[in-house]
């Protein structure tokens, strides 16, 4: 039943999305005759039978269930009496076959046919329900077949029978606050969604939303009425989109809706229904204004690109309308950037090239706004690809994190600038002092291995523990896991500095980073730009910096482009700065010059 050669890990995939799908329907509370059906479509389709059953003993139920995948299939339903499907499903119930075996099936009309049918009884809570079976003219036996089977059974069984217990499982894969899909199924849905688009040769439309300056609604009028406006972002996302279960919330403020069967003229509108459905609930006199959206568009055409793909190309394009600071929506398009590099392909590439030594570090300069001298750098990784050139980490990072390479490429990162940034604090003397932030990803914080690996590093290259800031994404304070809390308390125990990366882009309240230990704040870009782009950008930075201030933080402001920017900054008393303005990222040579010629240091911009 398998395809040959199909490997198991994605029938198990396909498993696990299928069960996923048909817990969905069971706590969404559709009939029970519906699930059964939807059950057997997903057996067919994943183990590649012609047609599958499911027959019940259970009261009260339509006692049968029946779906086909080829014509075929179809006849052989359409044809057979009831009285041998009924039989087949009793030898299935009695365990019979566990392993495929030929069954022989009587058509009304009175012929029979040889089959060959594979099956698993249907319990639930210890009692005998029935059985469900699969059938195909040809069908070789395969174990793991049977297994599938059995949990999509296992699934018909919870239907028949504890309708509760879905329920629970539903809530786990739903967000608490808003009752939408997390996540985990948000993805299983894109992937199916795509496969389903591919066989009917459809496009399909994804639309990334994030909440623009969520946290300092967050902040001014609180947690609750915080989480009452994501349940209304959550409401308006639903109405928009066609199936009531399209939308998802990925973490924080930020959103996801599919749209299926959407061309690009499709998606755009969906785009705008969604914008304008945002801007008509939230109107927060206390925040200053009403909340806006960015909200990134991607579109694939059958067949054009995997879920990482789609999903990557709508936060491309959502980043690139946050850019622009104010809102509004981009449809993605290759110039964004995007993924050169195959997101399939990407694991494979990645780790070719950390054995080839291929990753690179650059340095970007963090900035006394008081003095101007560079009083660090925080190291940035750089891909140098064999075909593309220099990659940025925008192509890979993410990926990494997903596919695990994070972990070594961290720690190549991490080893490479703390040689570096020792080296020069030895050599050159107005950089005795200097420190070095390096960037930690979640999976890192999560593992166990971090902080052995950062001790080791500050002891083979001589770098003190307390020259060494370790920055960590705001958005990954999020999802609230108790190992991260231990994990920083483990970091900072060991001297280093903790900064809480990118503040302002996530959804943290003040009591998340009053939780935690940081020592530093960095000021995302975003707020920066709006120093010299609108008005009321300043009242924003400067609570920022009180509220720092008031936590004994030091803060950092990034993305500091203009003299505008810097002139205000230096205003309100912000201690460092670090931008395009004074010098963008560059190789460790490079900022050599630059920390031995300060002076080179705007003209390097
Ligand atoms: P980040 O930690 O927020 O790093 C700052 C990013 O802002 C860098 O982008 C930097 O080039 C950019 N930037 C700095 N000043 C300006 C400015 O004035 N204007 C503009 N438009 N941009 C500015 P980059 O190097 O592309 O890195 C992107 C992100 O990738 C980083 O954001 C960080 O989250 C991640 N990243 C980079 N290196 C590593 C790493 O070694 N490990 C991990 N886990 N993440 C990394
Ligand atoms: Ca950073
Ligand atoms: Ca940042």
């Amino acid at each position: 039943m398998s395809d040959a050669g199909r490997p198991a890990a994605s029938t198990c995939r396909e498993a696990l999305g299928a069960i996923l799908r048909v817990q969905e329907f069971i706590a969404a509370g559709v009939p029970v005759q519906r699930v059964l059906q939807e059950i057997c479509a997903e057996a067919v389709d994943i183990l590649g039978a012609d047609a599958a059953a499911i027959v019940t003993t259970a009261d009260g139920v339509g006692n049968r269930a029946f779906a086909w995948r080829t014509d075929e299939g179809r006849e052989l339903i359409d044809a057979a009496s009831p009285a041998s499907l009924w039989a087949i499903g009793q030898s299935a119930s009695r365990g019979e076959l566990d392993v495929a075996a030929p069954v022989s099936i009587r058509k009304e009309a009175g012929q029979a046919s040889e089959l060959i049918a594979i099956g698993t009884p249907l319990h639930a809570e210890g009692q005998a329900l029935g059985g469900m079976f699969l059938l195909s003219a040809s069908m070789p036996p395969d174990r793991s077949d049977v297994d599938v089977l059995k949990a999509l059974a296992g699934h018909a069984g919870i239907a028949l029978v504890d309708v509760k217990s879905a329920r629970r499982v539903h809530e786990a894969m739903h967000d608490a606050i808003t009752g939408l899909p997390g996540e985990s199924l948000f993805h299983d849905r894109v992937e199916h969604a795509l496969a389903a688009a591919e066989r009917r040769g459809v496009s399909t439309g994804l639309l990334s939303i994030d909440l623009d300056v969520f946290s300092a609604v967050n902040d001014r009028v609180g947690h609750e009425a915080a989480e009452g406006v994501l349940r209304d972002v959550a409401k308006a996302l639903t109405a928009v989109g066609r199936a009531a279960d399209s939308a998802a919330r990925l973490g924080g403020d930020r959103f996801g809706v599919l749209l299926e069967d959407a061309d690009r003229n499709g998606a755009l509108a969906g785009a705008d229904r969604v914008a304008e459905a945002i801007a008509e609930i939230v109107e927060l006199p206390q925040a200053g204004g009403g909340l806006g959206a960015s909200i990134g568009v991607s579109v694939a055409r059958p067949g054009e690109c995997s879920r990482e793909g789609l999903l990557q190309r709508a936060e491309l394009a959502m980043r690139e309308v946050k850019k622009s600071g104010r809102g509004g929506l981009r449809l993605y398009h290759p110039d964004m950037g995007g993924p050169r590099i195959d997101p399939a392909a990407l694991t494979l590439a990645l780790k070719e090239s950390l054995e080839h030594g291929d990753m690179r570090v650059h340095y970007q300069p963090l900035v006394s706004l008081l003095t101007e001298e560079i009083v660090g750098v925080e190291a940035l990784a750089r891909w140098q690809h064999p075909e593309y050139g220099m990659l940025p980490p925008d192509e890979f990072i993410s990926g990494a994190e997903t596919n695990g390479l994070i972990l070594p490429l961290g720690r190549e990162i991490l080893e490479a600038a703390a040689a570096d940034v020792a080296r020069w604090r030895r050599e050159i003397e107005s950089a005795a002092r200097m420190t070095l932030s390096v960037n930690i990803s979640a999976p890192q914080l999560k593992g166990g291995r971090l902080t052995g690996e950062i001790a080791r590093a500050l002891d083979a290259t001589g770098l003190p523990a307390e020259a060494l800031t370790l920055e960590v994404s705001e958005s990954l304070f999020i999802g609230d896991d108790p190992s991260v809390g231990d994990r920083l308390a483990e970091l900072r125990d060991l001297g280093a500095k903790l900064a809480i990366d990118d503040y302002g882009t996530g959804c943290s309240s003040l009591g998340y980073i009053q939780e935690y230990p940081f020592d530093i704040l960095k000021i995302d870009r975003r707020f920066v730009r709006g120093l010299s782009e609108n008005r009321d950008g300043a009242p924003l930075v400067q609570s920022m910096l009180t509220l720092a201030e008031q936590l004994g933080m030091r803060v950092i402001a990034e993305g500091i482009e203009n003299a505008i920017e810097l002139a205000q900054l230096k205003a309100m008393r912000c201690e460092i700065g670090q931008g395009f303005y004074f010098a963008r990222p560059v190789p460790a040579d490079r900022l050599a010059e630059l920390l031995a010629d300060p002076s080179q240091m705007l003209s390097a911009a």
